[in-house]
């Protein structure tokens, strides 16, 4: 599969990162296919993150999740999921390698600046939670 989705999370809107970010997707060699600002309740991001329910810090994750605007997309590029993963780097910024989206942006292991699918099935769930057939060009 050749598409992903990935989200910019609240706290890079609210500092004006989107354009830094946008610009590493695009260089990274992404194609954007759908692009849109938005924000979730609490109760979306609660669906969103539903794999993540039984874990420690889901509450906080919904709350971080749903605390201002974010902005979605689809992107497009061959081996999407895993290249773009590899973009974003780790999970953690402390360990998110040199040149990657999250050791530019991340502030910690939950406000790490970007979303990236885990996997071509949820690539495909996730784009269609945020995105009609319509909105991809
Ligand atoms: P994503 O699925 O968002 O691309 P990921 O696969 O790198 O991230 P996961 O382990 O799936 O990381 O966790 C999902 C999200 O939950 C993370 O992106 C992060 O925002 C948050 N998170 C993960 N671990 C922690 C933690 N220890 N404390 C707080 N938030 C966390």
């Amino acid at each position: 599969n050749n598409r992903t989705y990935s989200m910019v999370k609240p706290h890079a809107v609210a500092d004006n990162h989107v354009g830094g970010i946008l610009k590493m997707i695009e260089e990274g060699g992404f194609r954007i296919v759908a692009l849109k600002k938005t924000q979730l309740t609490a109760a979306q991001a609660g669906k969103f993150y539903e794999v993540h329910a039984e874990r420690p810090f889901y509450g906080e994750l919904c709350q971080m999740m749903s605390e201002g605007p974010i902005v979605a997309m689809i992107l497009e590029k061959e081996n999407a999921v895993a290249d773009f993963r590899a973009l974003i780097g780790s999970t953690d910024p402390a360990e998110a390698a040199e040149g990657t989206v999250r050791k530019a942006y991340a502030k910690s292991k939950g406000e790490n600046a970007v979303h990236g699918s885990d996997s071509d099935e949820n690539a495909a769930i996730e784009s269609a939670f945020f995105f009609s057939g319509l909105e991809r060009y």
